[in-house]
């Protein structure tokens, strides 16, 4: 059996990767200080002789009893509003949690998938963005701290692979959605369905002319998982290139859920990226991997979610 840890693992994505390694028939080990993530996104796994979950900032040394074949590095804050009111941690976990997982992963002969983000182009000149571009971040803004964090992770994890040997991997994700996400995480799609839910006013920042491309987690896990089955070692995109401004989102998700919530404007964050979509050509190329779930779909999928967690409250 291989035994796999994820940090992060009660996270929106780490729950799912939780799901999928866990099918896959490995012993997986959750680690999550619970910061943004939640151990009810894991509950259900919680008593299956293959699951353990553990509390733990893994910004300090990580110590694993037993062999590991698999590190899965998710531990982060990940939605804009958390890592600006997380900011110092935020940083902590690119830089250090990097760090002690990558420690971890050349003392156990493991090999480890860092979770990096199409945040590292920043607020991109080229578009689409593929690998090879290496992005325009402003390191003293807001969102300098994630940006920078994830750039400085992925030096570090190319560091230990080319100095000590680790077998290591990086995925760039672009937006992803999909159950699980926290219906207060502050991203654009559990923003709109939950204020769809609601009745809310839609809170569209900026004119709404920004671009995103967004994907459902299932693709995103099953790319993950090809992946780190690979041999790649550079960064892969991995993000669905549908892409739409946020006004024509805002007007899809009142459609979906037959709203009578009004659009409304709110200010644009400071250093909002302007468009952003992936260049997946080398995933498919060297993964034989897309996405699969349209996001018709997918937003029906999440707008359920969020409705069954609307009648729990
Ligand atoms: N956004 C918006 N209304 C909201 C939340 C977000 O218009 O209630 C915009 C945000 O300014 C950005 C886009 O939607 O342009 C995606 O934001 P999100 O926080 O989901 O992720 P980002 O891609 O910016 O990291």
């Amino acid at each position: 059996m291989p035994r796999t840890l994820i940090t992060g693992g009660a996270g929106f994505i780490g729950s799912h990767l939780c799901d999928r390694f866990v099918a896959e028939g490995h012993d997986v080990i959750c680690m999550d200080n619970f910061i943004t993530g939640r151990a009810d996104n894991v509950a259900h796994l919680i008593g299956n002789s293959r699951f353990q979950l553990i509390q733990y900032d893994v910004t300090n040394f990580i110590h694993v009893e037993g062999d590991l074949d698999y590190i899965l590095h998710f531990a982060s804050p990940a939605s804009p509003i958390d890592y600006l009111e997380l900011p110092i941690q935020t940083l902590k976990v690119g830089a250090l949690g990097t760090h002690k997982a990558l420690g971890l992963a050349k003392a156990k002969g493991a090999r480890l998938l860092l979770a990096s983000t199409s945040e590292v182009y920043g607020d991109p000149k080229e578009h689409p963005q593929s690998e090879t571009y290496w992005g325009n971040v402003n390191p003293i803004g807001i969102r300098g701290v994630y940006d920078e964090a994830k750039r400085y992770a992925e030096a570090m994890t190319m560091a230990y692979h080319r100095y000590h040997g680790v077998e290591t991997r990086i995925v760039r994700i672009f937006n992803t959605y999909g159950p699980k996400m926290r219906a207060t995480d502050g991203r654009v799609v559990s923003n709109f369905i939950n204020q769809a839910l609601k009745g809310e006013d839609i809170t569209v920042y900026g004119e709404g002319n920004q671009t995103r491309s967004f994907q459902y987690v299932d693709d995103l896990v099953e790319g993950v998982y090809r992946l780190l089955m690979s041999d790649e070692v550079d960064p892969v995109n991995i993000g669905n290139p549908d892409e739409t401004t946020i006004l024509e989102f805002a007007k899809e998700i009142v459609a979906l859920t037959n709203t009578t919530s009004k659009i409304i404007f709110e200010p644009l964050p400071k250093d909002d990226p302007q468009v952003r979509q992936p260049d997946i050509s080398k995933a498919r190329r060297i993964l034989d991997w897309e996405p699969r779930v349209p996001r018709s779909e997918g937003l029906r999928r999440t707008m359920e979610y969020f409705q069954a967690e609307l009648v729990n409250a």
